[in-house]
């Protein structure tokens, strides 16, 4: 980031953010904003940090469609279709005017891909790490929001998308497995969470969240917040092509599905419904284009099981947490 002349901050947010700003947002010009009508809001909130939840040297469009969609991701995962989000940001001091148009640019693009627009929020500058801090909005589901509490013995559990990418996207990018891994550097820069299907969850699953800690680790909290043990079958996990030949290239492959099943940066679904919705699923997959695959199951008890190609696998290696 180069540093120089740079607007000030009130310039940055005239020229910058308010073109992003939603109606009741007031083109950023007021204390805050107004929400008229509606039936009833979902919220999240998301903080992501230069070192920590993005490379330092990734594009500053990609970063910020990085900490929108991880927002866009819990609010799919809950059934609420995004509307608003509020941003807050702590520019280092060389963060250029380039800087500020790319990373406008990148939540332009995000604004018109996924219906949302700009509510309000807050900047300032820092002497420490480029800091983005994002709350969304969605419409809350008529039945209310999918919990992680739901989950029935009997019912099966869904992932959708592909497990695993972002985290070979990240050992590519910091150069500890060789190759191209051109796709999974886009899945750990610009993740694509299935929003689409949020429109539908809330009639199919019993329990749901949006995989960001690693797919284990994420059934854990189903587990835990719904009083029944998860069954996990790695060896139905849905891989790219490319890690399916990673996986086989080495003579431990359930420890290589163990890395993908423990990464996290996935944002993808994990859900679990009851039996008779198999064909409701199959046709929001159909209607969205968004892959589904059966995983596993709930029973009674507590904790993950997960298998692999080989048996059970020892699932010690937990998921990401920040402290
Ligand atoms: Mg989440």
């Amino acid at each position: 980031m180069a540093s120089g002349e740079r607007p000030g901050e009130f310039e940055f947010i005239r020229r910058y953010l308010a073109p992003l700003s939603s109606e009741g947002g007031f083109a950023l010009t007021d204390d805050a904003a107004e929400l008229i009508a509606g039936e009833g809001w979902v919220v999240t909130s998301d903080m992501m940090i230069a070192g920590r939840h993005f490379l330092a040297n990734d594009p500053l469009e990609s970063i910020a469609q990085k900490a929108l969609r991880a927002n866009l991701s819990d609010l799919a995962s809950k059934g609420a279709e995004p509307v608003h989000y509020m941003l807050s940001l702590a520019l280092p001091d060389d963060f250029s005017e380039a800087d500020m148009a790319a990373l406008a640019s990148g939540l332009a693009e995000d604004q018109t891909r996924y219906g949302v627009k700009l509510l309000g929020g807050d900047t300032t500058a820092t002497n420490g790490p480029l800091t983005l801090s994002i709350t969304a909005l969605g419409n809350r589901p008529d039945k209310g929001m999918v919990r992680r509490n739901g989950a029935h013995a009997g019912d099966r559990l869904y992932v959708t998308g592909r497990i695993g990418e972002a985290w070979l996207g990240l050992q590519a990018l910091q150069g500890r497995i060789q190759g191209k891994w051109a796709g999974q550097k886009a899945a750990y820069r610009q993740p694509e969470p299935p929003v689409a299907l949020a429109a539908y969850l809330s009639g199919l699953a019993s329990a749901a969240l949006d995989i960001s800690d690693g797919l284990l680790a994420d059934a854990g909290h189903i587990a835990r917040q719904s009083g029944k043990r998860l069954e996990v079958d790695l060896s139905l996990m849905p891989v790219s092509e490319q890690a399916r030949r990673w996986i086989d290239a080495d003579d431990a492959p359930d420890d290589r599905l163990l890395d993908l099943a423990t990464g996290g940066d996935d944002y993808q679904i994990l859900f679990a419904a009851p039996p008779f919705a198999e064909d409701a699923i199959a046709y929001a997959a159909d209607q969205t284009g968004i892959g589904i695959t059966r995983i596993g199951r709930v029973s009674e008890g507590e904790g993950v099981n997960a298998t692999g190609r080989n048996g059970p696998v020892s699932a010690v290696r937990a998921g990401f947490t920040h402290f």
